[in-house]
């Protein structure tokens, strides 16, 4: 158990209606009420030191600065945060919440990014937390975007408004992997837009998604936003893919 005060006893009653699920086995959780098992908790790998100064992807040699891919390609953001590295429990994990509205795992996302990575948030001085949005047709099919209620979860508790209706998807885009890594963003950043420009206090933003892979979509949202006039462009993922 974590320092935290358990449970206020609202809390405990639902919990007992309701009993929590595990992120990972899907499973009432073990301790009962906890938001993911003790056993399962390993699972997911903790991102570690050293990470790249840019992406905050885990690297192999602590001498360098950047991941291969940063060295490789440019970024605009100015750097970004992810609590685990991306591997077969993540991505069941991921699939659960998006196509098993499993929206209680988000509990846990939520929780874990406030406790762990709460500090390193606050101190990007962010005016916004902006998730990144998905396309309104598949918003209105699945009932929501997980971006979204990561953001509203974590903003409420680091008190960083959230600002969702700004950055806007437009194009559903393809699966993209038949793509080279230049001919995606372009086709990425036209699948985004802003809905006016920038209003003057929104200067420094972090976006929220759940899955840093490529990164590219991160870079898209990040050139829209910053056409728009935003200034600084940070990143929290849950997830970030590793040994790319
Ligand atoms: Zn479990
Ligand atoms: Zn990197």
């Amino acid at each position: 158990m974590t320092g935290r005060p358990a449970h206020p006893a609202g809390e405990r009653a639902v919990s007992i209606l309701y009993p929590r699920r595990c992120p990972v086995c899907g499973g009432i959780t073990e301790p009962p009420g906890a938001l993911i098992c003790a056993k399962c908790r390993p699972l997911l790998r903790e991102v570690r030191e050293p990470t790249c100064r840019k992406c905050g992807k885990e690297i192999e040699d602590e001498r360098e600065e950047y991941c291969a891919d940063c060295r490789r390609h440019r970024k605009s953001f100015a750097g970004g945060v992810s609590l685990f590295n991306y591997n077969a429990a993540a991505s069941e994990s991921m699939s659960e919440v998006k196509y098993k509205n499993r929206r209680e795992y988000l509990d846990f996302y939520a929780d874990e990014a406030v406790r762990r990575l709460g500090g390193r948030l606050l101190a990007m001085h962010a005016d916004a937390l902006v998730p990144v949005p998905v396309h309104p047709s598949r918003r209105r099919k699945r009932g929501f975007n997980q971006a979204e209620i990561l953001a509203c979860r974590i903003g409420e508790r680091l008190e960083i408004p959230v600002v969702s209706g700004f950055l806007q998807r437009t194009r559903k885009t393809a699966p993209q992997k038949e793509l080279g890594p230049e001919a995606r963003l372009k086709n990425l950043e036209q699948a985004f837009t802003t809905a006016e420009s920038a209003p003057a206090a929104f200067r420094t933003v972090i976006l929220v998604d759940d899955i840093y892979t490529t990164g590219s979509t991160v870079e898209a949202c990040t050139r829209v936003l910053m056409r728009a006039g935003v200034k600084k462009v940070f990143f929290f993922t849950v997830f970030i893919g590793h040994g790319m």
